[in-house]
């Protein structure tokens, strides 16, 4: 029994605080709204169906929270990993989490920006996004975790990386709505979650 895991009823759904100055982007509806939530911390340590990795193509193992998750995981992943012949950008594949509390993880790798986005580079964020939804959806997963997906060595502006995540889990959400319980949006960084607060309400607005 590890007292250091992080199971679900101890990660609050997002609620509204302060004054809210976000324009919305989407209608206020509460059976989407009740089903995010915003948490700072190592993913890894996530009692949840899955959790996604901001893995590199070569599934092997790298640094951040790719190094974090096969570290927690233990070196029976990159065996598993070692088995799946790699990833493309934008594509999602799920392995076992073994040593880590999550029953899954869904591995995805992210657009490589160095600092500057195109169109092509938000479709592959937006792509990781939904794969990573879709996979877990075709695997009877309820309750998913993301990192902040390339905004780390990957180089993409975290400002423009939060609008793509928020936008493609609000969309997935409404359109699959009885598929997912909860989205959890794992960030690591202070200013990663101060971007989160202020971005929420423009997705996922109060009446
Ligand atoms: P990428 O190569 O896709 O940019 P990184 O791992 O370098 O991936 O960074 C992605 C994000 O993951 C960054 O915001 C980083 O702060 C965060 N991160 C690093 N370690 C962890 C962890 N243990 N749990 C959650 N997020 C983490």
């Amino acid at each position: 029994y590890r007292t250091d895991y992080i199971s679900l009823d101890q990660v609050p759904v997002w609620k509204h605080s302060g004054t809210v100055s976000a324009k919305p982007l989407y209608k206020a509806n509460d059976e989407l709204s009740l089903k995010i939530s915003l948490f700072r911390g190592d993913i890894t340590k996530l009692e949840i169906d899955a959790v996604a990795n901001a893995a590199n193509k070569t599934l092997l193992g790298g640094g951040g929270v790719d190094g974090a998750i096969h570290r927690g995981a233990g070196p029976l992943l990159r065996k598993e990993c070692a088995t799946l012949g790699g990833c493309e950008t934008g594509e999602a594949k799920i392995t076992g989490a073994y040593g880590l509390p999550a029953k899954y993880i869904i591995h995805t790798v992210g657009p490589i920006a160095h600092g500057s986005v195109g169109e092509t580079e938000r479709r592959a964020l937006r792509d990781c996004y939904y794969n990573c939804l879709r996979t877990a959806t075709e695997n009877q997963l309820r309750t998913v975790a993301f990192p902040c997906i390339s905004t780390g060595v990957y180089g993409y502006p975290p400002e423009q990386a939060v609008e793509v995540a928020l936008k493609t889990v609000r969309e997935y959400l409404e359109d699959n709505p009885a598929q997912m319980d909860r989205v959890i949006f794992c960030v690591f960084l202070k200013s990663d979650e101060d971007l989160y607060k202020s971005r929420l309400p423009a997705y996922f607005p109060k009446d």
